[in-house]
């Protein structure tokens, strides 16, 4: 499938989410976990945003950044959470930029609202589809990002 037409099905997809219901929302905020995986146009489109954000927002970003991301669950078991999340307000620093598996969650079969709160995921055929295109694009984690574009 053509770049195009991966952009073509996302967008497509992307309409159909009903994210207005996670907004507010973070009851599943340990999904936020370090790790997590961009392509190389959303790692340039969070770059972006993060550049073009006034001064008092990329504080605030560089602040969330140097925040501890551990998290204790208890019984000697700790969580590392994304660099993006921000743990003081549980919310993600750079939400509007955020790469489609931040998108996903909560939104497709194999990925469920942990309280429920979704009404309609995406269909699981077309979010499949959605899938195996974006397994298509070549990922990275922001670090390994920031390593490669340095
Ligand atoms: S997916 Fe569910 S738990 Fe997560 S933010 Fe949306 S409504 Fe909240
Ligand atoms: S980019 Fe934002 S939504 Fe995605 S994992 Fe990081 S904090 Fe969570």
């Amino acid at each position: 499938m053509p770049p195009s037409d991966y952009i073509e099905l996302r967008a497509r997809c992307e309409a159909q989410l009903e994210l207005t219901v996670c907004n507010g929302c973070s009851a599943c905020y340990l999904r936020c976990a370090d790790g997590v995986q961009a392509t190389r146009a959303e790692w340039r489109a969070l770059q972006d945003y993060i550049a073009a954000a006034p001064p008092a927002k990329r504080a605030e970003i560089d602040a969330v950044m140097a925040q501890d991301k551990t998290v204790d669950l208890g019984d000697e078991v700790t969580v590392s959470l994304c660099r993006y999340f921000d743990m003081d307000t549980r919310t993600c620093a750079v939400y509007p930029a955020r790469p489609l598996v931040c998108r996903l969650l909560g939104h497709v079969e194999w990925l469920p609202c942990p309280i429920e709160n979704v009404p309609r995921p995406l269909p699981t055929p077309l979010a499949l589809e959605l899938m195996r295109a974006y397994a298509r694009e070549e990922r990275k984690t922001f670090a390994e990002w920031e390593e490669t574009c340095s």
